[in-house]
This record gives structure tokens, sequence and C-alpha cells, in this order.
């Protein structure tokens, strides 16, 4: 390379290295205080609007970061809107179920039924976004009385992605347990809802009972899971939108969480 050209080189690369090293986004003050950037971010320039922000509060609440929430963000009531009517969450689930489904075939199944993948039921199997649609997708306070009229209507559809899974992991060999925060008075509503949704052949339906009033879910599912491995089963698998359906005692190998940003249940 004749020195001209290596000059010209120089020049060139300093500066695409000059452009590149400048601060390209800057944030404004305000708007990161109310964002909650970690100020050991420091030097990194960060343009946190309200996508941002919402989707790194999904993350947190995903992950269970969050821990106990009781509302959405009033800034993100549209972006929640958005991610559970969208392709999003619809992506996310599929990546989940394939996820499971990839942990499953790697399971030695018995054969004598006592391999078991537990799953959650509301916003697990069936989808009550129809319900949360008319209630602001979370963002109102849970109003115990309008949910169960939705839940006797034995209406709420199928979330395709767990539908496939169920199958799959039926034609597998799995023995299904589902275990859901409902009682035992929803019983008829909810396996006639089951059925509608196109779920069958269940091995047991457990839902809380009167000793089980007043449990935290958490503590109420690890029981009824531990309860199961007293009778011999070995669970698996575990499927729920929330942490309380996968955390505690007695969980399975592997525990799979679906997206849920419109509520938590301790
Ligand atoms: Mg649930």
């Amino acid at each position: 390379m004749g020195s001209g050209r290596f000059v010209l080189l120089l020049v060139f690369s300093s500066l695409i290295f000059g452009v590149f090293s400048q601060p390209v986004l800057k944030i404004l003050p305000e708007i990161r205080k109310s964002a909650r950037v970690d100020p050991i971010a420091g030097d990194r320039k960060i343009r946190v609007d309200d996508g941002m922000f919402c989707d790194s509060w999904r993350f947190s609440v995903e992950t269970n970061d969050a821990g106990l929430w009781k509302q959405i963000p009033e800034r993100c009531v549209n972006f929640v809107k958005e991610y559970v009517t969208g392709d999003r969450y619809a992506s996310d689930s599929v990546v989940v179920a394939e996820d499971s489904l990839s942990f499953a075939k790697t399971v030695k199944v018995s054969g004598h039924g006592k391999d078991v993948w537990v799953f959650d039921i509301d916003e697990t199997l069936l989808s009550n976004l129809p319900y949360y649609e008319l209630h602001g997708f979370g963002s109102e306070e849970f109003d115990e009385k309008s949910f169960d009229e939705w839940v006797e209507l034995a209406e709420a559809p199928a979330l395709p992605a767990s539908l496939r899974l169920y199958k799959q992991l039926q034609q597998l060999g799995f023995t299904v347990v589902l275990l859901t925060g409902r009682t035992e008075a929803q019983r008829n509503v909810t396996e006639k809802n089951l059925l509608f949704a196109g779920y069958s052949n269940w091995e047991r339906l457990i839902l809380r009972g009167p000793s089980d009033e007043g449990k935290i879910a958490l503590v109420y599912k690890s029981e009824k899971r531990m309860q199961l491995e007293e009778e011999g089963y070995r669970i698996h698998g575990s499927s729920g939108d929330q942490w309380s359906d996968l955390l505690g005692f007695a969980m399975a190998k592997r525990s799979f969480k679906l997206p849920n940003p419109m509520y938590y249940i301790a």
C-alpha cells in the first residue's frame, strides 16, 4: 500500500471512529430519573421513552425481579395492550412452548403413568384476554365478582401454543395434571371450559378446596405437588404464567414461565 493511500485510510478510519464514538443519543435528566435507569450505567446514553421503559418493566416483572407488583404503571397500559393483543405475546408463548417440548423430549417416560407435567389453567392453558380487554388489561383493580361471572360463561379460548404443547406432551406419554387457584365450586364450569377450548384426557384437575382457603398460591400449589410426589408421581415439567405456579417446594425438574404482564399472584 502506498503511503498516500495509507494516510487516506487513516483519515477515513478516524472519521468513522469519531462519528461512532460521539454520544449519538442524549438523555433528558427528568426522563432518566423517572425511568429508573441505573446510575451505574453512568456514561451510557440511553433514550428512555415509554416503549423502552415499558419493555424494561416487562423484563423485570417476567423475571420476578420486580417481586410483588399490583398495578401496571400508568405509562405502560397501552404497551401491555399492544403486547397482549399483538403478535409479540403469541410469539413469546410459542418460544416457551418450544423450549418446554425440547426439554420434554429428553425425559425418559416410563409408561406407567407416573411421569407428570403440571399445567396451571388461567393465562396458561386458557386465555382470559376477552375479559381483560374489557377491564383495562389488568390496569383496573381486580374485581372478583365480574371475573367469576366471566369464568361461569366457560368461554375462555385456549392459548394456541399451550394447546399444541399439551397434546404433544400427551403423545410423548406424559400424564397431565391441572393445578389451578380456581375453587372447587368452579370445577364443573372449568371442566366445561377446558373441553370447549380443546383440552381433554387430563389425569387430575386440582382446585382449591375448603382446607386451602387463605393460603397463598405458592404454598397451596407446592403442597399439592408434594402430595403428587407422595403418591409416586414424578413431576418433570411445570408450566405457569405466575412464579407462584412454579416456585416453592416439590418443584418440577424444569419450570416454564409463560408471559403475563397483566397481573401478579403471590
Ligand atoms: Mg395462571
